[in-house]
């Protein structure tokens, strides 16, 4: 049977299973296990966890998270070409891991996952902003996981977590900030990764808080915020015009000037507009 101290180096693993990295697939890889580990460790106590790992690749975070304790893995990962190396992992963990080969935008994978659930995710950045999407705007609250630890374009986790009154804030921050509790835990700069790509990545994590900050109904909140944001530029009364015939009053009474901009509001004061566009 073959143990951690038998995997090999993970560029030695690319060269043996001929893993060329596809741009098409968004594959940069993270071949230093030490950086791994310590991704790994960024999201929390795994010993007593199922961690959900989207686009393992060869495995190097995968390995991490393993090494970390996680008491299971399940990785999903869109190419097939990296399955061989990911069973070599399996069998030096046993019972740890499973593979599932899916697009990670098609597959449930509740059914194979027993809470609590942590996800980790080194994904292309198109698909990791999709997915945190559809893991923010869930039918129920709390979701389905515990936390989310994902790295991002840095540009993006800056979107993440941003306040009112940056450049960077909009409706990803206040989607991400309105239920959980969102930090940017390490900056990785594009050497760490092979092949580099052109821009700085950052790690969010995300903690699911019990319950809202602040109350409102999910769909109104995100019609409004999207609204507001769709015209940044615009004054509210303005960027909001379709939604209520007075809108002007509604803002007024949600201790927003209806002169204001979307980018200076903040999730209090959107909570509070969409409570009251509920009447
Ligand atoms: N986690 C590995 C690492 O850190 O070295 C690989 C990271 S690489 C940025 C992204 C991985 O996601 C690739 O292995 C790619 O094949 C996989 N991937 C891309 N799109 C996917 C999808 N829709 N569903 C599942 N995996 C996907």
């Amino acid at each position: 049977m073959s143990t951690i101290d038998d995997l090999p180096p993970l560029r030695q693993v690319i060269a043996d299973h001929a893993l060329s990295a596809r741009k098409s697939l968004g594959q940069n890889f993270l071949l230093d296990l030490n950086l791994t580990a310590k991704i790994a460790r960024q999201a929390g106590d795994l010993t007593a966890c199922d961690v959900l790992e989207i686009g393992p690749g060869p495995g190097g975070l995968t390995r991490g998270l393993l090494s970390e304790g996680a008491r299971h893995v399940l990785a999903i990962e869109k190419d097939i070409r990296c399955l061989p190396a990911l069973k070599q992992i399996a069998a030096a963990f046993p019972g740890r891991l499973d593979v599932i080969n899916a697009d990670a935008l098609e597959l449930d994978p509740l059914a194979h996952l027993a809470p609590p659930i942590r996800v980790v995710a080194n994904l292309p950045y198109n698909v990791g902003t999709e997915l945190l999407i559809r893991w923010l705007t869930p039918k129920d609250w709390p979701p389905f996981w515990q936390s989310l630890t994902l790295m991002f374009q840095r540009e993006v986790a800056e979107r993440i977590v941003a306040k009112p009154g940056s450049k960077a804030y909009g409706r990803l921050a206040l989607l991400a900030q309105w239920r959980s509790e969102a930090q940017i835990v390490m900056h990785l700069p594009p050497g760490a990764f092979t092949p580099p790509p052109k821009v700085s990545s950052a790690v969010v994590h995300l903690t699911a808080l019990p319950e809202p900050r602040f109350p409102a109904n999910p769909r109104i909140l995100e019609q409004v915020v999207a609204k507001a944001f769709n015209q940044r530029r615009k004054m509210l009364r303005a960027a909001l015009k379709g939604l209520a015939p007075d809108i002007e009053d509604r803002l007024t009474q949600a201790g927003i000037k209806p002169t204001d901009r979307a980018e200076t509001v903040g999730l209090e004061q959107f909570c509070a507009l969409a409570r009251l566009m509920e009447s």
